[in-house]
C-alpha cells in the first residue's frame, strides 16, 4: 500500500525529521511521568477486582519451600519448571482473584496479543495445546494459564486477592519471611519475584478528573455489570443509550475502540497521540499444518530462537517462521543493511539505513489509513508522525475503520492531551463533550522505581533494603540474581536478553535458570545461595545501553519507551545484554549448561561453598 498519497505533503526525509520533530515538540512536558495519578485515595475504588468476589480465609502461618510473588507469565513458569524439578511446595501469592496476571485484569472487549500464539504461549509444548488463532484472543490466553495451573498444580499452595507487604531476610535461620495484607506471615527457603513490569494502572491527571458524575473505570478493570458484553465480544447491549468517552489511543484503545463503537449510541474517543496501526491478518489455526510444525519435539523453542534470531541485528536467519510485523520492520532493515556498497558501513550509515526503512514503513502505515478512513480530516489526525518503535506498534483490521461509523467521533487533542474532566464530560479543544461514561484506556505505570510498582520493599542481608539497593537503578546479573539478597530470584525484562516484541521468551528464560540452580542446590545440599558483588558490577559494566537504540530513543515522541521524553533514567525499561538478544540466550544456555553457575556462591547454613 505504498501509494505515497498519506506523504504527499511531506516529502523527502529532512520535511519527514521536521514533521517527527515538530510533533514531538508539541507532547514534551516538563512534568514527564508526573503527569499521571495514581489510583490511590478517592479513585482506589477503581482498582476493585470486578472479576472475582474475595474471599475471606485465615492468615497463613506455615513453611513453603518457594514463595512467589505474582501469578502472571513469570509466575507460572517458573512454578511449573520448579515443579518439574521436583520441588512441590511451591507457593504463588497474588493480587489478582486467580492466575494469570496482564490477562486476569486486561479483560476488555477486544483484548489480544500482537505477539503470533506459537511463541507468545508458553509451554504449549508442554501442555499440547494448540492455539485456535495466529494471534490469540485474551481470554484463550487466560485459559491456557489456568491450563498451566492445573497441570502443574500451582492453585494448591496459592493466596489469590494477596498482596505482599514485606519480604525479609532472616539471617539466622537463613530464610525468607514473608508477610502480607491478609495477615499471613510464613516462611519461604526462596522468594521469587514476577511483579511484571506493566500492572499498576495510571489515570491521566487532568484537572478536574474527580468531579466527573458519571460512570468511569480503567480498562484493566473492565466493567461488564455497567456496560454488558463479556469478554468474548458479545455486543455491550447497555451502551445502547450512553455516550462515552475513550481517553487514550494506545495499544488498548486500539482493541477496545472498535467494540466500543459497535455498541454505544455515540463514541468519542480523546486521542493525543495517534497509534501507528499496521494489518493484523489473523486467522485461525490450521490444525494440519499445527501438527506438521509441532510434530518435532523442541518445536517451540526452535520458534522462540528463530523469532529472536530474526529481530536481532547481525543475526538473521535464512528462514522467518513467525513473519508478521515485527519481522516485516526487521527485514526491511536487513534489505538496506545488506545492500551492495564499497566498505564495511559505518554506524551513521548503519543509523541511516535503519531510518530509511522506518520511512517506508511509517508511510505505508500512513497510507493504510487514507485508504481505510473515508473522512479526509479525521485520516489526517489519525497518522503517527514519528518512527514506528518510537511507540508500542500496534496491527489492527477494524481499528481504523470505526472512525467511518456515524456514531464515532475522533477528538484530536494536537498533542496536548484531554484540558478537564467535568461533573457532566470532557474538555478538549475549548468544547466540552458531555458524556454517561469515560473509559480511561490510559496505561500503566512504568519507568517509577520498581518496588513503588511492587507494592513492598524487601530486605535482604545485612537490614539492605532493595529500595535502596537499587536507589541508583537496578542492579543485578542477567537480571535475576541480586547480591545481598540470597535466595531470590527476579523474573523480569531487564538486564537480560530484554528482548521486548516477545516479553514471554525472557521469562520462561528466567524461570530455567531459577529451576536450574534451585535443583543444583537440592542435590549438593546447599541452602544459601547469594551473588558475588564483583560479578554483579561485571554484568553491569557490559550492559552497555545499545548505541542506535539510545540514538533513536532520544528523537521520539515522549512515552513510556523514552521515559515521557527524558532522559532514560535508572529505571528504564531498555537496557539488556550488550550483544543482543539473541546472544543472551545462547549466553545463558551455555552458563547453566556448565553446572557451575559462574558468579553465584553456593553454601551450607553458615560455610561459604562453591
Ligand atoms: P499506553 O500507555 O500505551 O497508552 C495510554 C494512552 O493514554 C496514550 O494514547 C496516551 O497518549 C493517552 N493519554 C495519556 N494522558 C492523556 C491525556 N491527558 N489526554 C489524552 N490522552 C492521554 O497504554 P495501553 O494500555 O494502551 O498499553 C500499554 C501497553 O500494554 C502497550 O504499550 C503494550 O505494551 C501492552 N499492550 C499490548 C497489547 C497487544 O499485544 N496488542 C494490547 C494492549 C496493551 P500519548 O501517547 O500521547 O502519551
Amino acid at each position: 500500500m505504498t501509494d505515497g498519497r498519506a506523504d504527499a505533503a511531506v516529502s523527502g526525509h529532512d520535511a519527514l525529521r521536521q514533521r517527527y520533530a515538530r510533533e514531538r515538540g508539541k507532547r514534551l512536558r516538563p512534568d514527564g511521568n508526573d503527569q499521571y495519578t495514581r489510583l490511590t485515595g478517592a479513585f482506589a475504588a477503581m482498582l476493585t477486582d470486578p472479576y472475582s468476589e474475595r474471599v475471606e480465609r485465615e492468615p497463613v502461618r506455615d513453611h513453603v519451600t518457594v514463595a512467589f510473588v505474582g501469578g502472571g507469565f513469570a509466575g507460572l513458569v517458573t512454578a511449573a519448571r520448579l515443579k518439574q524439578a521436583g520441588i512441590r511446595d511451591v507457593r504463588i501469592i497474588e493480587k489478582a482473584g486467580g492466575l494469570g496476571g496482564t490477562w486476569y485484569w486486561n479483560r476488555y472487549p477486544g483484548a489480544q496479543c500482537d505477539t503470533a500464539a506459537m511463541i507468545y504461549m508458553p509451554l504449549l509444548e508442554e501442555t499440547g495445546y494448540m492455539p485456535s488463532e495466529l494471534y490469540a484472543h485474551a481470554p484463550e490466553i487466560l485459559g491456557h494459564c489456568e491450563r498451566i495451573g492445573r497441570q502443574y498444580a500451582l492453585h494448591d499452595h496459592a493466596l489469590f486477592h494477596t498482596q505482599v507487604t514485606g519480604v525479609d531476610w532472616d539471617a539466622s535461620r537463613c530464610l525468607w519471611v514473608v508477610r502480607t495484607d491478609r495477615g499471613d506471615q510464613f516462611t519461604a527457603r526462596y522468594v521469587g519475584l514476577g511483579t511484571g513490569p506493566l500492572h499498576v494502572p495510571k489515570l491521566p491527571g487532568i484537572p478536574g478528573i474527580g468531579t466527573f458524575r458519571g460512570h468511569a473505570f480503567h480498562t484493566s478493570r473492565w466493567d461488564y455489570a455497567y456496560t454488558g458484553g463479556d469478554p468474548a465480544g458479545a455486543p455491550m447491549e447497555r451502551l445502547a443509550d450512553k455516550t462515552v468517552a475513550v481517553i487514550g489511543t494506545g495499544a488498548t484503545a486500539v482493541q477496545c475502540v472498535p467494540h466500543l463503537a459497535a455498541s454505544a449510541r455515540a463514541l468519542y474517543v480523546f486521542q493525543r497521540t495517534p497509534s501507528s496501526v499496521d494489518e493484523r491478518g489473523n486467522r485461525p489455526m490450521n490444525p494440519a499444518w499445527f501438527s506438521a510444525v509441532t510434530a518435532t519435539p523442541g518445536w517451540q523453542d526452535r520458534w522462540l530462537e528463530n523469532f529472536v534470531a530474526n529481530m536481532s541485528a547481525g543475526e538473521w536467519p535464512a528462514d522467518d517462521l513467525v513473519h508478521d510485523g515485527w519481522t516485516d520492520l526487521a527485514r526491511r532493515i536487513r534489505g538496506r543493511l545488506s545492500a551492495p556498497r564499497s566498505g564495511p558501513a559505518d554506524f551513521a550509515e548503519l543509523l541511516a539505513d535503519f531510518e530509511n526503512a522506518d520511512f517506508e514503513k511509517m508511510s505505508e502505515i500512513r497510507a493504510r489509513v487514507d485508504a481505510v478512513v473515508a473522512d479526509s480530516t479525521t485520516a489526517e489526525h489519525l497518522k503517527a508522525w514519528y518512527r514506528q518503535l518510537c511507540k508500542r506498534p500496534c496491527f489492527h483490521d477494524e481499528y481504523l475503520d470505526a472512525y467511518n461509523l456515524p456514531n464515532v467521533h475522533l477528538v484530536d487533542t494536537d498533542g496536548k492531551g484531554v484540558a478537564q474532566v467535568t461533573p457532566e464530560g470532557v474538555v478538549a479543544g475549548g468544547l466540552e463533550y458531555p458524556v454517561d461514561c469515560i473509559v480511561y484506556a490510559s496505561g500503566f505505570e512504568v519507568g517509577t522505581e520498581p518496588t513503588r510498582r511492587a507494592g513492598f520493599d524487601m530486605t535482604g542481608r545485612d537490614g539492605v533494603l532493595l529500595s535502596e539497593y537499587w536507589s541508583g537503578g537496578m542492579r543485578s546479573m542477567h537480571g535475576v540474581h541480586v547480591h545481598g539478597f540470597p535466595n531470590a530470584f527476579f523474573v523480569q525484562l531487564g538486564q537480560g536478553a530484554n528482548f521486548l516484541p516477545n516479553v514471554p521468551h525472557n521469562l520462561t528464560d528466567a524461570a530455567k535458570s531459577v529451576a536450574v540452580v534451585v535443583s543444583h542446590m537440592t542435590r549438593s545440599g546447599y541452602n544459601v545461595v547469594d551473588l558475588a558483588r564483583e560479578a554483579e558490577d561485571a554484568w553491569i559494566e557490559q550492559l552497555q545501553p545499545n548505541p542506535v537504540m539510545t540514538s533513536f530513543l532520544a528523537d521520539c515522541t515522549p512515552g513510556y519507551y523514552n521515559n515521557e521524553g527524558r532522559d532514560p533514567g535508572p529505571n528504564s525499561v531498555f537496557g539488556g545484554y550488550s550483544k543482543g538478544p539473541a546472544a543472551y540466550f545462547r549466553y545463558i544456555e551455555a552458563w547453566r549448561r556448565t553446572g557451575r553457575f559462574d558468579g553465584l556462591v553456593f553454601s551450607r547454613t553458615g560455610s561459604a561453598a562453591g
